[in-house]
C-alpha cells in the first residue's frame, strides 16, 4: 500500500470501437488535474479483450492503465465491476477518482464513494486545484475543486478536504479529448480481481435505440425557449409557428451544409407543457444542466433568456448565434452572433439567407 494516495484515477468506458467520447473526455480532465498535480493519470479498463482499449488511453493521455481482462466481464454487471474498482482503490490508493457522469459512471461512481467512504460531486462541468482553507477544518494543499450548477443560479465550488480519493463525475461535453499520440509510452498493468459468487446474474442484455433526437451528436443545434410564445408587439402566437420554422431552418441547414441539425429546447418550454407542442417536443428535446449537453459546431438559441442551467449544457458549442428581443439577456454574453430582434422576423430571414424555401412573413 501506498503511503500518501496518489495519482489522478480516471475509470474508462468502452465499445467496440474502443474507448468512448464521454471516457476520452474524463482522460481529458484527469490529465489538466494531474498536471496541476504533478502526478500521474492512471485509466481504469475493464472488460474482456480490452488490451487495444488500454493502449489507446495511453495514446490519449493516461500515463498507466490498470485493465481487468477476462471474460467474466465481457457484460457489465456493476456488483463485478464495483467489487474490481474498489479492490483496486483499496490497495492503491488514488488522490483523485473520476467517472464520466453518464449512467454508467453514476452507477459505478456513487456505491464506490460509499464503499471507500468518501465523498461524490456529481455532474461537474469543470474541475480545478487549489490550496483551500476553512476556519473549522484547516488548511488543505492542493485539493480538487469540483464546479457544478447548484439549485439556484450559481456555479457551486465542492471541496472535499478530509478523504480520499476526492471523486467526482464529469458531464459529458465540457472536457476536449486530447489529440491521440500513437507514439506516447505508459505503463499496462493488467488487475486480477478476487473472484466471488454474487446472488444475481445477468442473463440477457438488449441494446437500446439511440435516444431521439441525438442531440449530442448533432453538429447543429436549434433550441427554442418561452419567448417563442410572442412575438415582438406582445401578441401570443401558437407555439408550433416557431417549432415549423426550426423545422425550415433544420431543413436548410442539413441540405445546403450536409450537417446533421437536431431541436432542442429549454426546460422551461418543455415543462410549460404546451397541448400545441405536444409530440413534437418533450422532455428528450431538453437542453442544460437536468436535460443533455451538447457541443455541436453552432447552436440557434431562439427565444432563450440564457438561464445558467441552460448555459451549462451548450456553452461550448463552436459557434453560438442567439436571437431575443432583450439586449440585456444573459444568452448574450456568450453569443458569438447576438441579434437583437423578434424572432417570429429573425428566423424566416435566417433561412432565406441559408437558402431555404421563402417563408411567408
Ligand atoms: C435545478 C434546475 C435545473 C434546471 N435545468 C435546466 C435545464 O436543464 N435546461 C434549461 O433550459 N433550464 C433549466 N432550468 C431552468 C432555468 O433556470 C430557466 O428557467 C430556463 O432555462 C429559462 O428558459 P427560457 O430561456 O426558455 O425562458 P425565459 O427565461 O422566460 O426566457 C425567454 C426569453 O425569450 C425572450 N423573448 C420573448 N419574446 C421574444 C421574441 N418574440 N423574440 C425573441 N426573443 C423573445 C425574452 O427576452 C427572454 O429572454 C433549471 C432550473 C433549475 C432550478
Amino acid at each position: 500500500m501506498s503511503a500518501e494516495p496518489k495519482g489522478v484515477w480516471a475509470y474508462l468506458q468502452h465499445n467496440k470501437e474502443g474507448l468512448t467520447r464521454d471516457s476520452l473526455e474524463v482522460l481529458a480532465a484527469a490529465r489538466k488535474v494531474a498536471d496541476r498535480l504533478d502526478q500521474d493519470v492512471v485509466g481504469v479498463v475493464i472488460g474482456h479483450d480490452v488490451s487495444s482499449w488500454a493502449k489507446q488511453a495511453v495514446e490519449y493521455g493516461a500515463d498507466e492503465v490498470l485493465y481487468v481482462d477476462s471474460p467474466e466481464y465481457e457484460t457489465y454487471f456493476n456488483l463485478r465491476y464495483i467489487d474490481a474498482i474498489y479492490q483496486a482503490v483499496a490497495e492503491e490508493r488514488p488522490y483523485i477518482l473520476l467517472f464520466a457522469a453518464n449512467e454508467l459512471g453514476k452507477d459505478l461512481a456513487a456505491r464506490i464513494a460509499y464503499r471507500a467512504k468518501t465523498g461524490l460531486a456529481t455532474d461537474n462541468v469543470q474541475l480545478e486545484v487549489e490550496d483551500y482553507t476553512n476556519p473549522a477544518l484547516g488548511s488543505f494543499r492542493d485539493l480538487l475543486i469540483q464546479i457544478r450548477p447548484d439549485f439556484g443560479t450559481r456555479l457551486a465550488r465542492i471541496y472535499t478536504p478530509r478523504t480520499r480519493p476526492q471523486m467526482a463525475t464529469v458531464r459529458p461535453g465540457n472536457f476536449t479529448p486530447l489529440t491521440p499520440d500513437k507514439k506516447r509510452k505508459g505503463k499496462l498493468r493488467e488487475l486480477e480481481p478476487e473472484k466471488r459468487e454474487y446472488p444475481a446474474r445477468v442473463t440477457e442484455v438488449e441494446e437500446l435505440p439511440p435516444p431521439m433526437p441525438d442531440l449530442p451528436g448533432a453538429k447543429v443545434v436549434i433550441s427554442l425557449g418561452l419567448g417563442i410564445l410572442k412575438d415582438g408587439s406582445g401578441r401570443p402566437r401558437d407555439p408550433r409557428e416557431a417549432y415549423d420554422l426550426a423545422l425550415k431552418l433544420k431543413d436548410a441547414i442539413e441540405s445546403r451544409y450536409h450537417l446533421r441539425a437536431e431541436v432542442g429546447a429549454t426546460r422551461a418550454l418543455i415543462y410549460a407543457e404546451l397541448k400545441e407542442l405536444e409530440g413534437l417536443i418533450s422532455k428528450s428535446n431538453q437542453v442544460g444542466q437536468t436535460g443533455s449537453t451538447v457541443r455541436p459546431s453552432v447552436y440557434f438559441a431562439i427565444g432563450i433568456s440564457g438561464a445558467l442551467q441552460h448555459r451549462v449544457g451548450m456553452q461550448n458549442s463552436g459557434k453560438i448565434v442567439a436571437v431575443n428581443m432583450d439586449p440585456n439577456a444573459p444568452i448574450f454574453k456568450i453569443a458569438h452572433y447576438p441579434i437583437v430582434g423578434d424572432l417570429y422576423e429573425v428566423m424566416p430571414r435566417l433561412i432565406e439567407a441559408i437558402g431555404g424555401a421563402q417563408v411567408a412573413g
